[in-house]
This record gives structure tokens, C-alpha cells and sequence, in this order.
């Protein structure tokens, strides 16, 4: 189990051209598997574009209580990135004038901010459709001044979206830490006492359900029948919907494929697994990503890979959707996690 961030290693991959050298070189440079591009050429979809801009994502910071074995913010208690009051001030501006109907506040843990609850109760003002906070329940319990977030997520009628890899203590441990699991299970019980997750109640708690290891999510809504079950039965805990994602091959989960020798056949899978018909609602086409610093993404892992948008407006102090929404979208072979099977974006399936 991680206890550090890559960054904080010194570790080759913490630096994002080293990861983009992996994944346009070796096996796609020697021709073995196509590269993305030449894939989607096939069903003309390149260069891909944009449709209606529907979700603003941004990310606060990339610190977190947790060093979850696959992170692909590689996020941790060592990272001291994290958004500025200034701005936020910048994003609410967009928030108040933006055509999107969902904002999601994703990190690290976005709570470890010291501006997070003063962004919530601004951005809430501008009365966001949905407005999604991406909670991973620890934190909930983490520290004392964080135990009042479940009542402060309700007076906001935030939707928390929660990460959950398993409904099993040992697979989720494994993955996020140990008493990871406990700890989450506490924080539900606490989100289900306010309301949020039970049948009918417009208090939205969906969970999120990514593989522990080097192979493919299975059927997102078997999964989900899976998941109520148990958390019901042994632990009298409900929640709206389950999302199944794809790991991508980036930072931890990139480092980890490579030092357990299954990067070649992870992508081998990914590119095996590819569905033509997940193409046209990838997450980036209805999503622009905002970095801590501010800057402009087309979603959250190019974020990660430094690759910024392709557009004249590159940052959130001359945003302008119009320009956005006219460019084209920066790919390399991460994007075959979002393409695999029934696809996959941080609201689960895409075909
Ligand atoms: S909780 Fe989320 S952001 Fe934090 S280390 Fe785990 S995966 Fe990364
Ligand atoms: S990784 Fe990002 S850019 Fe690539 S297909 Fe997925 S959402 Fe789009």
C-alpha cells in the first residue's frame, strides 16, 4: 500500500511527459496495437469535438487524508496543491454565467481545502442543477472538524458521489488503506441517517466502483444489484446508483501496471475491449475540467497529463464557452479507458 504520493517519491512517472512517452511509445510506436487516433479516424470521429458543454468539473487541490493504490490524481497528504480563494472567485464568475447544468468538485479530497465551504455555499447560490461533491467518506470521520459534512452536505442539497471499490472490507483495504473500509461504512450510515441515498429522497448518494487490479469493471448494473444487497444486508446501508469506471492507464494505476509487469496486457485488453459506439459521449465531450491552478482541461485525466485545451482560451480568467466549445480534443491511449466495453466516465457508462 502506497504511502506516498509519486510526486513526493521522486518517482519518473510523477512527471507527465514521462507517462506520455509510455503511452505513445512501445507497443502503439512499434505498431503492435493502433494508436486512439487511428481508431476513431475509422468511425470519423477525428479530431473529436466537443458537443453542448453540460458538466463543469473542478478540482480544488490534489491533497487527501488517503493514498489510494490507484490513484490517478496521485493525491496524498504530501501534495500542497490546492485552489485559492482567488481563484475560486474566478470559477464561481463562470459558474454564475455558464451554460452547464452540473457542477462536480472532485480533488484529492476536496473537503481539505480551508476555502471548500465557503466555495459550497457560493456556488449553491447559483442555483447548479446538480451540484455533485466528490467525497471519499473518510474524510468524513478523518478529523473532528469535518464531522459536521454530512449535515452541511444536506443544508447545501449537495449529491455526493463516493468512491467504493468494494462492499467487502479486505478488497477495499486493499485498495484505499487499511480501516478504509469501516470508515467509509460509518460515513454512509451518517449520509443514510440525513436522508441522502434512501429510496425516493431527492438527497442524491451514488457510489463508485473502480477494479482493484489489472482487468476491466464488470456489468455496471449487475454490480450494482450486488452492492445494495450486501450494504443492505450487512450493514443496513442504501444508495441511489452504483458507476462503474475503468481504471486509466495514468500516474498510480500506470506506475502500478508497470511494476506488476501487466502494462502491455492492460492495454492489449483496453484496445480488445474497444467500443465504437462509447466514442461520441465520452466525458470530454460534454465536460470542461478546471484545474487548482485554475488552468482549463478537457477532463480530468488529461488534467493529470498536463495536457491543456487546444484552444485560445486556455485558463479560468478568460473563459469564454463559445470559444471552448469550438476546438478539438486532445487524445493519446489513456482514452481506450474510456472506450472499453460500455465505456466509461466519473458518471459510470457512457453506450
Ligand atoms: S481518495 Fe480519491 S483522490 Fe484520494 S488518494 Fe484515493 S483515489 Fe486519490
Ligand atoms: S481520457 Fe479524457 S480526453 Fe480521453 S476520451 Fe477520456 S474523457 Fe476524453
Amino acid at each position: 500500500m502506497a504511502t506516498k504520493s509519486l510526486k513526493a517519491k521522486g518517482n519518473d512517472l510523477a512527471v507527465s511527459n514521462k507517462q506520455l512517452e509510455i503511452l505513445n511509445g512501445g507497443i502503439f510506436a512499434d505498431g503492435e496495437l493502433p494508436y486512439f487516433k487511428d481508431k476513431i479516424s475509422e468511425i470519423g470521429h477525428f479530431p473529436l469535438r466537443p458537443k453542448k458543454l453540460e458538466i463543469l468539473q473542478i478540482n480544488v487541490g490534489y491533497m487527501c487524508n488517503q493514498v489510494c493504490e490507484h490513484c490517478h490524481v496521485d493525491a496524498g497528504p504530501d501534495r500542497k496543491e490546492i485552489m485559492t480563494r482567488e481563484t475560486m472567485k474566478q470559477c464561481l464568475d463562470v459558474i454564475k454565467n455558464t451554460g452547464a447544468h452540473t457542477l462536480d468538485l472532485t480533488g484529492g479530497a476536496p473537503e481539505m481545502n480551508p476555502d471548500f465551504e465557503w466555495f459550497v455555499e457560493e456556488a449553491a447560490k447559483a442555483g447548479i442543477k446538480d451540484f455533485i461533491v466528490r467525497s471519499n467518506l473518510t474524510i468524513i470521520r478523518a478529523n473532528k472538524k469535518y464531522h459536521h459534512l454530512p449535515d452541511f452536505f444536506k443544508k447545501h442539497n449537495v449529491h455526493v458521489i463516493s468512491s467504493m471499490p468494494h462492499y467487502t472490507r479486505g478488497k477495499t483495504d486493499k485498495q484505499r488503506g487499511d480501516g478504509v473500509f469501516d470508515k467509509s461504512i460509518k460515513a454512509l450510515q451518517e449520509l443514510n441517517e440525513r436522508g441522502y441515498g434512501m429510496p425516493g429522497s431527492n438527497l442524491r448518494l451514488d457510489l463508485v466502483y473502480n477494479p482493484s487490479g489489472a482487468y476491466l469493471p464488470g456489468d455496471q448494473a449487475a454490480m450494482e444489484k450486488d452492492f445494495k444487497k450486501a450494504l443492505k444486508e450487512d450493514f443496513d446501508i442504501q444508495f441511489h446508483n452504483l458507476f462503474a469506471i475503468t481504471n486509466l492507464p495514468i500516474a498510480r494505476f500506470l506506475d502500478y501496471l508497470i511494476a506488476s509487469e501487466n502494462y502491455e496486457d492492460y492495454m492489449y485488453a483496453l484496445v480488445e475491449a474497444y467500443n465504437p459506439s462509447a466514442v461520441a459521449n465520452v466525458m470530454c465531450t460534454n465536460t470542461i475540467s478546471i484545474s487548482w491552478d485554475g488552468w482549463l482541461y478537457d477532463c480530468d485525466f488529461n488534467q493529470m497529463l498536463d495536457l491543456k485545451v487546444a484552444s485560445k482560451v486556455k485558463h479560468i480568467k478568460d473563459y469564454n464557452e463559445d470559444l471552448l466549445n469550438d476546438r478539438n480534443i486532445i487524445i493519446s491511449q489513456h482514452c481506450y479507458g474510456c472506450t472499453a466495453g460500455a465505456g466509461s466516465s466519473c458518471q459510470g457508462t457512457v453506450a
